[in-house]
């Protein structure tokens, strides 16, 4: 069984037109062809400076956002945003963004946050709903104590944890995360890379995973693409292009990066949960 890619993007082109104010209209090409391929259970890294183009192809890929021209493939088949995609593909394709305070309604209970997505997405009862949501809130590492919270009242790292966990009520093929966890603190990130990589597994989920810090990379891709002003330089697997960046920019961004050892971090978050285990 040859398996089709849960992803794949060929040519996608991003044009941005600004109306300048004194007449003279400009073309910004965000994104300048871009081809990409990502099979079931993987995860592919894109890496680049603020300003690359990784937000706008995330917007596109998950169907939020039409290219100017190229061609999206979900499962094999070609999305047509402008004809209209049908919900039950888009359930297939959910987004993580940076900072899940500001797709969090302040006002809603993070029960109600999770259940949102199967009212719109499916016939369950309320009660179902209910149940499905403290499922997948505990799931994510929160307790049932907070099903009733409203968004204020986590910590960043919880805030992440609900954003992960609302992506996942609808059971998606493909989860965008774009810079999941760049605002959190280093130990809050390890935890969060542990929690994504144990879901992934369990529910053999297919990650496109946008960061600029490449201590986060080594550790979450399969595959690394490496963009610059909206095009690609390099795109090969992560022991390769860490072992060898082959192009000049990938090599200067792999230069400037502190090595911030993750691994470590992870290790000993690993140990304490083992002892924490242990002791209970
Ligand atoms: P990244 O996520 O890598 O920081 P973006 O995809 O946000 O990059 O932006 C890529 C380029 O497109 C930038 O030059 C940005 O200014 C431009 N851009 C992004 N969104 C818009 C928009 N809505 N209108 C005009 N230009 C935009
Ligand atoms: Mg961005």
């Amino acid at each position: 069984m040859s398996a089709v890619p849960v992803l794949q993007t060929r040519g996608i082109v991003r044009d941005y037109e600004s109306g300048g104010l004194f007449g003279g209209r400009r073309v910004v090409r965000a994104l300048k062809g871009i081809d990409l391929s990502v099979e079931r259970g993987r995860t592919l890294a894109i890496v680049g400076e603020s300003g690359c183009g990784k937000s706008t192809l995330a917007r596109i890929i998950t169907m939020i956002d039409a290219p100017t021209a190229g061609e999206l493939l979900i499962e094999g088949k070609t999305i047509d945003i402008r004809a209209g995609v049908p919900k039950a593909m888009r359930r297939k394709v959910q987004i993580v963004f940076q900072n899940p305070y500001g797709s969090l309604n302040p006002r809603q209970k993070i029960g109600d946050v999770l259940g949102e997505p199967l009212k719109l997405n499916t016939p369950l009862s309320a009660a179902e709903r209910r149940d499905k949501a403290m499922q997948m809130l505990l799931r994510v590492g929160l307790g049932p104590e907070h099903f009733n919270r409203y968004p204020h009242m986590f910590s960043g790292g919880q805030r992440q944890r609900i954003a992960i966990a609302r992506s996942l009520m609808v059971n998606p093929e493909l989860l965008v995360l774009d810079e999941p966890v760049s605002a959190l603190d280093l130990s809050v990130q390890a935890q969060i890379l542990n929690l994504l990589q144990d879901l992934q597994d369990e529910f053999n989920l297919t990650y496109v995973f946008i960061s600029h810090d490449l201590s986060v990379v080594r550790h979450v891709a399969d595959d690394v693409m490496v963009m610059q002003m909206g095009e690609v330089v390099e795109y090969r697997p992560r022991d390769a292009i860490f072992a060898a960046p082959e192009h000049p920019y990938t090599r200067v961004l792999f230069a400037a990066t502190p090595r911030i050892d993750l691994a470590r971090i992870r290790a000993r978050l690993a140990a304490k949960s083992a002892r924490v285990a242990a002791a209970g």
